[in-house]
């Protein structure tokens, strides 16, 4: 695989670390994120300006999204992207609104983080659905995949190699 950020510089390791130090799967997010593997990602907790700003070093756009709640509450969303559109179509879709979780929301969620719409599609018919993968394989997906998967083990491995690298940072 060839990597669009470079590992070695010590500006990228650093930023990486910084990252990990504020949450491990936020960093982990940021790099898949980066390699192209997840054309948008969103976190969903509180991130700062200096969360922001390591993003960005890495080569992310980011916004800040605001959703309602039932109760009528306002939460705050980050996406991040290497690609205008991908954030853009995200926010015309999403940008005050409600959270939802409606299949077509679903739907288009996947597309924008990269699941397999196959994946999706089991999902949304029963969550969860028993499939064949180890344990440690599912646990760094960010999808559910489907019974026997023809897109999941392909991304599995690509998966695996950042999974791998952020551990020696
Ligand atoms: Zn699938």
């Amino acid at each position: 695989m060839a990597d669009n950020l470079d590992f070695d510089s010590p500006g990228i390791k650093k930023c990486i670390k910084a990252l990990k130090d504020i949450d491990l799967e936020l960093a982990y997010l940021a790099v898949l994120t980066c390699e192209g593997l997840k054309p948008l990602s969103r976190w969903e907790k509180p991130l700062d300006e200096n969360g922001l700003k390591l993003l960005q070093q890495l080569g992310l756009l980011t916004k800040q999204i605001t959703r309602t709640v039932k109760i009528g509450k306002l939460i705050t969303e980050t996406i991040f992207s290497r690609t205008p559109a991908y954030i853009h179509l995200y926010e015309q879709r999403f940008a005050n609104t409600p959270i939802n979780k409606s299949p077509q929301t679903q739907r288009f969620e996947g597309f924008l983080f990269g699941y397999p719409a196959c994946c999706v599609d089991q999902y949304i018919k029963r969550p969860y659905t028993p499939n064949n993968l180890l344990h440690e394989d599912q646990k760094i997906l960010f999808h559910w995949s489907c019974k026997d998967c023809h897109i999941t083990p392909l991304l599995l491995s690509a998966y695996k190699i950042i999974h791998n690298r952020l551990n020696d940072y």
